[in-house]
């Protein structure tokens, strides 16, 4: 399979490209990070192809999409392939409503929701090219609850909820199949962030007791894209260790 993830450099997103390199996938990524940084040269170490790409920027996706055309025709793939993208790049930007700058609730929902309605616009095309294909896109727990400090994030993952619906409704006959995925809380650099009572906060909160791991969610990306759930579209899937 041809698997585009974006945000793969760290976190989630890395545990989804490693998982889907031992599949034995053709990966790309796409991740805002310099293409000097070590982590995009941990990557290319890694067997996946990596190009520097601000998914929030219409002109920085059509670049990144440019790029991977190129890339696959130096390959010997002349027309474009592309059988997953996995949107998983996200960023915070906390605050409490009344404190919330205009600049914060922008930039979380130009990367978070605009950038996964971009990256979708530019591989849909492609997408609908192949027998079966596929979408996920990550979303959060806090996209279906709302949570206090979260207001711009939680909106911006409730957004990719109504983005993922229709576009699952409207590429069907093309067998594009397109979920969301919506973590709990998850150990990464994102959740490191937080401070231990309010970590203590969430742990008292999650039925399982424990974070998850960034595992939990890139095995179900496999899944999600191995042939064996492809009566499934339109979906949220929740992994959250019962956290609601
Ligand atoms: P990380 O911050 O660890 O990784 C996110 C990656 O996305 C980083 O490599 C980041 O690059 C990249 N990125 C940020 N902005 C852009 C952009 N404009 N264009 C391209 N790449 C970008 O986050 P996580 O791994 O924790 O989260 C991954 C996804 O999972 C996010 O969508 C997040 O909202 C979601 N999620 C995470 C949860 C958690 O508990 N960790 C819970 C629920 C959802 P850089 O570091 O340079 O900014």
């Amino acid at each position: 399979m041809h698997s585009l993830v974006t945000g793969g450099a760290k976190g989630i997103g890395r545990a989804i490209v490693d998982v889907l390199l031992a599949r034995g996938d053709t990966v790309y990524v796409f991740d805002c990070l310099p293409e000097s940084h070590e982590y995009a040269q941990a990557l290319r170490d890694a067997g996946a192809w990596y190009t520097s790409v601000d998914v929030s920027s219409a002109e920085s996706v059509r670049a990144g999409f440019n790029a991977f055309a190129s890339h696959q025709r130096s390959q010997g793939v002349e027309s474009q392939i592309l059988t997953l993208l996995v949107n998983n790049a996200g960023i915070v930007r906390d605050g409490l409503v009344l404190r919330m700058r205009e600049e914060d609730w922008e930039a979380v929902m130009n990367v978070n929701a605009k950038g996964v309605f971009l990256m979708c616009k530019a591989g849909l095309p492609l997408l609908m090219h192949q027998k079966t294909s596929y979408i996920v896109n990550i979303g959060s727990v806090v996209g279906l609850t709302g949570n206090p400090g979260q207001a711009n994030y939680a909106a911006s993952k409730a957004a990719i909820v109504g983005l993922t619906k229709s576009i699952a409704q409207e590429y069907a006959r093309k067998n594009v199949l397109a979920n969301v995925i919506a973590p709990g809380f998850i150990e990464t650099d994102m959740t490191d962030k937080l401070n231990d009572s309010v970590k203590n906060i969430i742990l008292g909160k999650i039925p399982l007791g424990r974070f998850g791991n960034i595992y939990d969610i890139a095995y179900l990306v496999e899944f999600l894209s191995s042939g064996k759930a492809d009566y499934l579209t339109g979906q949220v899937l929740g992994v959250n260790g019962g956290l609601y």
